[in-house]
């Protein structure tokens, strides 16, 4: 709105200025002004025969006399020139060596010395109020138009998705194709008297493909789509968002039949009365309008919602009623065979070379979704530009993996040799420990080389994708990361500030163990403590505390007597195969990586029996 005030201020100035420009042109200052004389004076001056010619300017004389002197004269009003020289005693001979020129005063030149004067100042006050003016009521315009919503409508892509760019997802893409064949044949179902669903709400991690689901719903569907992110619907002017939420419904309605996406649902649709921090009676306004829309859809009014959201915990219960999003679908993240078809998906304009086996990069990528996977086959081919490749190779997508985890590679770091020796035992105790654990993930990787914010990692990665996880393997688990600490310890006889993410990491898992599994016998099953979810500030906070002292005080040791039994193991693994790590330790520093193969084989030489928790 500033921005426009100075941009009108400036067109003034601009017009100002040109108009300035115009006048000067028609009305050029002489540089001295000519002398006036009476017009007796000029009859003197023909009789004496100085003057040469004579412009008649409507009743203004401009007279040239012949040593170039120029003088003014004024004649009567009326009367025409030679008329009245004539009558002042001017005989025709003299009258004769002058020249008279009449200039035609009714020309332009006569019109703008008359406009210019009095019209223009009213055109460019007329034209600056203009401009205040309109700037002002686009003003008005805007403030009104924060009601409207800032729908966008998809029908035809030029980039039309379909079903067939989204890889795996099998549940709920059969689920969307009811939608799709509901709104392209709605006859066939309402002939049966099958009920017409309302809202369809799609719920997955970030990076899941809901957004893109949902675009190829529009794809296959060829209707209307209508896109809208939750968080748009809330402004800082109370109000906005209902009267936005209206104005989505109400376009989407008159485009029937149709789909309404509404993005990112938890923006709005939280639990009402939750929370700390303003804004909220804002944000129950606009859900509370989505739910009287939901209901005021007639029977057949053929708009469906669809919704996503990655918090499908936090949403109000009422907006989940039946009636409203009462289809509920599901994106689970990838299992090995769909990482594997995403990767197929994204690479498709990517030259990949030989060596590549996407089999293998889905393996070793369990918990990626498919926005990760994207990103890596994206970073592989970035990282195979930097190399001066033409094609992408496999190992640049498993050096991506490991940016992708942990962060880029810091070879160029100075580090003490005293420094990589640590790291390398500290490493080699990670991954002898899991080496010598039936219940641990097998070892990747090894490496010192350092990344991110770690200085060398041990990657070990389950053989398949797993939902459930044992309290054996959480054990596992918690051994392994005190192995780094162990061989520190055994070694060099103190511990280095290195093992202090793997400490903070043990922790988490041992009170995770106790409060959330039931995995201590001592407390037995139960659920201690409730993580709240306020927001604040955008982050969630607190966590409340639901048992007494007297539990908190067994908490806590629950907790300690898993990490001692953590390290009781790591301990007993380590100094049994002292020689083993020692060797995995010295390769490191020699080699700075280990491959999984390379590993397996090194470990291979000696007897080393996995033994269960
Ligand atoms: P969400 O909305 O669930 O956070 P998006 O739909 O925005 O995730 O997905 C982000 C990107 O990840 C997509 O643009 C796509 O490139 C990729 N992606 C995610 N899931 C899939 C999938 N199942 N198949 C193909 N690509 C996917
Ligand atoms: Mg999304
Ligand atoms: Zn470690």
């Amino acid at each position: 709105m500033e921005k426009n005030l100075y941009k009108s201020i400036f067109r003034g100035a601009v017009i100002l200025i040109s108009v300035a420009l115009v006048f000067s042109l028609f009305y050029q200052v002489p540089v001295q002004a000519p002398e006036k004389v009476g017009i007796s004076e000029v009859v003197n001056l023909i009789g004496e025969g100085k003057v040469s010619s004579i412009e008649v300017s409507g009743d203004q004389l401009n007279i040239q006399l012949q040593d170039e002197t120029k003088l003014i004269s004024q004649k009567e009003a009326g009367v025409g020139i030679t008329e009245t020289l004539v009558n002042l005693g001017v005989s025709p001979s003299q009258l004769a060596t002058v020249k008279i020129e009449a200039k035609d005063e009714s020309g332009a030149r006569f019109w703008m010395g008359v406009l210019i004067p009095t019209v223009l100042p009213l055109i460019i006050f007329v034209a600056i109020f203009y401009f205040i003016f309109r700037q002002a009521k686009g003003g008005v315009n805007q403030a009104f138009s924060f009601g409207r919503s800032n729908l966008s409508l998809f029908t035809n892509f030029k980039d039309k998705i379909s079903f067939k760019d989204v890889a795996g997802l099998k549940e709920a893409k059969q689920e969307l194709e009811e939608i799709v064949g509901f709104l392209k044949e709605p006859k066939k179902y309402l002939d049966i008297g099958a009920k017409i669903p309302r809202g369809v709400l799609l719920m997955g991690a970030p990076g899941t493909g809901k957004t893109l689901l949902a675009r190829a719903v529009a794809g296959e569907a060829g209707v209307p789509f209508f896109h809208i992110s939750a968080s748009e619907f809330v402004e800082m002017f109370v109000g906005v968002g209902a009267s936005r939420t209206r104005d989505a419904f109400s376009t989407a309605k008159k485009a029937a039949p149709s789909i309404l996406f509404i993005d990112e649902i938890d923006a709005v649709g939280r639990e009402r009365g939750a929370g700390l921090g303003g804004g909220h009676d804002e944000r129950e306004q606009t859900l509370n309008q989505i739910l009287v829309e939901m209901d005021g859809f007639e029977r057949d009014s053929r708009v469906i919602v669809l919704a996503a959201t990655n918090r499908p915990d936090v949403l109000d219960q009422a907006l989940l009623r039946p009636g409203r999003f009462d289809r509920r679908v599901m994106l689970d993240l990838p299992d090995i065979r769909e990482r594997e078809e995403i990767l197929k998906i994204h690479s498709q304009n990517k030259p990949l070379d030989e060596s590549v086996n996407l089999r293998q990069i889905a393996t070793r990528t369990p918990g990626f979704s498919g926005a990760d996977l994207a990103n890596l086959i994206n970073e592989a081919a970035i990282l195979a530009v930097q190399k001066g490749k033409k094609k992408v190779a496999q190992t640049h997508i498993y050096d991506s993996i490991e940016k992708v985890i942990l962060g880029p590679a810091r070879k160029s770091r100075l580090v003490s040799d005293k420094e990589r020796e640590i790291t390398a035992y500290h490493e080699a105790g990670h991954a002898l420990v899991a080496a010598g654990l039936k219940d641990s993930d097998p070892v990747h990787k090894v490496s010192i080389v350092s990344r991110g914010r770690a200085g060398g990692y041990t990657l070990k990665l389950p053989t398949e994708d797993r939902r459930l996880k044992t309290k054996s393997q959480f054990l596992a688990d918690l051994a392994v990361a005190m192995g780094g600490y162990v061989a520190e310890q055994e070694t060099f006889k103190e511990i280095s500030t290195g093992a202090s993410s793997d400490l903070q990491e043990a922790t988490r898992l041992a009170r995770l163990m106790v409060t959330r599994y039931g995995m201590s016998e001592n407390l037995g099953p139960g659920v201690f403590g409730k993580d709240e979810d306020f927001v604040f500030l955008g982050r969630e906070i607190g966590h409340t505390k639901d048992y007494s002292e007297v539990v908190a005080g067994k908490i806590d040791e629950e907790i300690s007597n898993f990490l001692k039994r953590g390290l009781e193991k790591a301990q007993k693994i380590i100094s049994a195969h002292k020689a083993i790590l020692k060797k995995i330790a010295d390769t490191l520093i020699q080699k700075e990586v280990l491959e999984q193969e390379e590993f397996e084989k090194l470990i291979g030489g000696f007897k080393l029996k996995p033994v269960a928790f």
